[in-house]
């Protein structure tokens, strides 16, 4: 066992505050990794403050993790100590049913084990990424490129595999009109991913100052979701949406939005569910999908896909001291456009 220092929640309401924990030895498949970067998604946020219910406290998040490897055990066989190695958002899961036998194992029919807020094959809580180290099964372990700046690489883990693997499921590319709504984490990968694969990219935003930005990051469009005659404007209008919206909304003011045949996939899980009206549906034959990040194979793919193309995720390092304030200014939706905390700054 060895002592681990990380930042925890003890409960929903109180802030994120310093902890220590033990982390496991290595056992003969597994890596231990020194946690050098740990990207904050919302959905770290939800959890911290349980509003998805069932929080396992005390919590230690983090499930955006990008770090060095220090040790391994006995039988590992695709990873050395020095390497760089990332680790997602889970960290186990039943290894043998249909899902897990086709490489997704988000969708394991047993139960995925979380990187943190779940429990281990053996029943003890799993402790995420705002700690120095990590202990996994090298299964669940993904290769980091030397090549791109790994704080820019540690959000690719739960951001970019979220939006890379429903634009690449639903074949997205030259010919589609892409809408991204939400303009965050999840959203600004999603925008260079379209783009990368050669669709017309429309940000939806409720942030007018975001406009510049998403024309960088390689949107060709962008319109205010607030202003109610360009929501007119833009009915029919899209192939394929990509909702990353994290707080209340209807899902029916973006249904209306999409083309004959056209795809509304939400990622965004807002803690409380919207109505959907048969109407947005039948009259243009649209469909509503949902999609949960990806499976192993698939984010190494994407990761591979990241380092040939030069992609990273737009970032704001902050030290672990800072994960409140950046909580606070996610839910503003002030974040351009991932907070990464310097684990550096818990040693
Ligand atoms: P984020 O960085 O906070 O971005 C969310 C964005 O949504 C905001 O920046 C804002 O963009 C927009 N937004 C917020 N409140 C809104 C409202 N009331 N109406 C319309 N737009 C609103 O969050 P994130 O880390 O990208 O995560 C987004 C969501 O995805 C969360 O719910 C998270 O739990 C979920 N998630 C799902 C998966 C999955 O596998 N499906 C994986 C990771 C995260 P604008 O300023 O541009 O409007
Ligand atoms: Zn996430
Ligand atoms: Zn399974």
């Amino acid at each position: 066992m060895t002592i681990v220092n990380a930042y925890a929640a003890q409960n929903a309401t109180t802030p994120l505050a310093p902890f220590n924990f033990e982390r496991r030895d290595i056992g003969n498949n597994d890596i231990q990794i020194e946690i050098l970067y740990c990207g904050v998604c919302h959905s770290d946020i939800h959890q911290v403050r349980n509003e998805w219910g069932g929080s396992i406290y005390p919590m230690v998040p983090g499930h955006e993790i990008v770090g060095r490897i220090t040790k391994i055990g006995d039988e590992v066989k695709n990873f050395t100590v020095g390497q760089l190695a990332g680790v997602g958002c889970f960290i186990d899961s039943c290894r043998v049913c249909p899902s897990c036998v086709a490489n997704e194992e988000q969708y394991c029919d047993v139960a995925m084990v979380g990187t943190y807020n779940s429990r281990d094959k053996a029943g003890n809580p799993t402790y995420g990424g705002y700690a120095t180290q990590i202990v996994v099964d090298e299964k669940y372990t993904l290769h980091v490129s030397e090549k791109l700046p790994i704080e820019g690489v540690a959000p690719l883990l739960c951001a970019g595999i979220t939006t890379y693997s429903p634009l690449r499921h639903w074949n997205i590319g030259k010919g589609h009109k892409v809408a991204v709504v939400g303009l965050g984490g999840l959203g600004h990968m999603a925008v260079k991913f379209a783009a990368s694969f050669g669709a017309d990219v429309t940000v939806l935003s409720t942030s007018k100052s975001k406009e510049q930005d998403a024309l960088n990051l390689g949107a060709h469009h962008f319109a205010v979701t607030k202003d109610p005659e360009t929501m007119k404007s833009l009915q029919g209008k899209f192939d394929f949406i990509l909702s990353t919206i994290s707080a209340q909304h209807e899902y029916n003011d973006y249904l209306n939005l999409l083309t004959l045949n056209g795809t509304m996939v939400v990622v965004g899980v807002p803690p409380h569910p919207s109505l959907v009206g048969a109407f947005n549906l039948i009259g243009k034959r649209r469909s509503l999908a949902g999609s949960l990040i990806g499976g192993i194979k698939e984010t190494q793919e994407m990761l591979d896909y990241c380092a040939e193309h030069n992609i990273v995720s737009d970032v704001e390092v902050i030290n672990a001291s800072e994960v409140n304030e950046a909580y606070e200014r996610m839910l503003k939706g002030d974040v351009r456009y991932r907070f990464v905390i310097d684990i550096a700054s818990i040693k």
